[in-house]
């Protein structure tokens, strides 16, 4: 999926280091809606970091200013640098910025990365942004982590990727165990990127991805009881889904919860350990929280 515009307007600022790079990135996509502009970070040859933004409309840049104002500071904000980037699809446009995400065994790249995967890790490319999953934010790094740390001990036979955006869980899970994964999101365009996703990286025939709110399919019931299930959407779902969850899950399941703030997790566990689950892990990621619990 690609949006061509006559000409796309870039901010751009210096913005110290990776972790400072990684917060404001995180800031700015929760402020700023997916369609309306891309956020990507990369790292300069001198090692300091720049985050670029690319805007689908004119931006008012004032409004811009005071934003990344809120998210890393006056000073920064004052540094912005504005100019148009000539004719092109403007979200792969920053994703050529887009630096390599790693995440214990996984690494989340695009394309001219492809080739610096080092042949221990196993590489994820993410090529459409129109759907959510470039491994940036903090929660589908926090999967990732418990994806690895399950997958050390554990070969789930089935998964589901519930909310599956660009498909970056269910490509990663399933590429990892060679087996089918069924991935599932309530919109469309992001079902249709997880497909693309996930032919580019030779996991077509492994990734299964439907259209579906909640567990609102026959799929679900066909393909299930789940032993994994990996789901980072929103705190609010998240728990208005514990009583389908669970009643999808196989005995000793696990699930991997994100997409939460910090001060939700007890919610969220207190939703879940009330259908049957338990606190394995609580992982706190870019200001993120994911969970893994399992039913017991
Ligand atoms: N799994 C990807 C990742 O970890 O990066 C994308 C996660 S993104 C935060 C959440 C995704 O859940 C979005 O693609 C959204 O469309 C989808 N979603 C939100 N509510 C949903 C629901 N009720 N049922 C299925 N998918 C939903």
């Amino acid at each position: 999926m690609a949006i061509i515009t006559p000409g796309t307007r870039r901010a751009t600022f210096a913005i110290g280091d990776e972790r400072a790079a990684r917060r404001v990135v995180d800031l700015l996509n929760e402020a700023l809606d997916q369609g309306e502009a891309a956020v990507a970070a990369f790292e300069r040859r001198d090692g300091g970091w720049d985050i670029s933004v690319h805007f689908a409309e004119l931006p008012d840049e004032t409004s811009v200013r005071d934003l990344v104002g809120l998210a890393a500071g006056g000073d920064v904000a004052q540094r912005i640098t504005f100019d148009t980037v000539e004719a092109k699809d403007w979200v792969k446009a920053s994703l050529e910025d887009l630096v390599p995400v790693h995440a214990g065994r996984f690494i989340v790249h695009g394309r001219h990365d492809r080739a610096r995967v080092p042949a221990n890790r196993l590489g994820i490319e993410i090529e459409a942004a129109l759907a959510f999953g470039t491994g940036h934010h903090g929660t589908t790094r926090g999967c990732l982590l418990l994806l690895g740390e399950v997958l050390r001990s554990r070969q789930p036979r089935r998964v589901l990727d519930l909310g599956t955006g660009t498909g970056v869980l269910a490509i990663a899970t399933a590429r990892a165990l060679r087996r089918r994964v069924l991935a599932s999101d309530i919109d469309p365009v992001s079902v249709h990127v997880a497909r693309d996703n996930a032919r580019l990286n030779g996991a077509g025939h492994l990734v299964k991805a439907i259209c579906a709110p909640g567990f609102s399919a026959p799929e679900f019931a066909r393909r299930g009881p789940f032993d994994l299930v990996l789901a980072n959407i929103l705190a609010n779902p998240l728990r208005q889904m514990a009583t389908p969850m669970a009643a999808h899950l196989a005995p000793s399941a696990l699930v991997i919860l994100s997409g939460l703030l910090p001060h939700q997790a007890q919610g969220v566990i207190a939703s879940y350990r009330a259908r049957g689950l338990v606190l394995r892990r609580h992982l706190v990621n870019g200001g993120w929280s994911s969970l893994l619990m399992q039913r017991a």
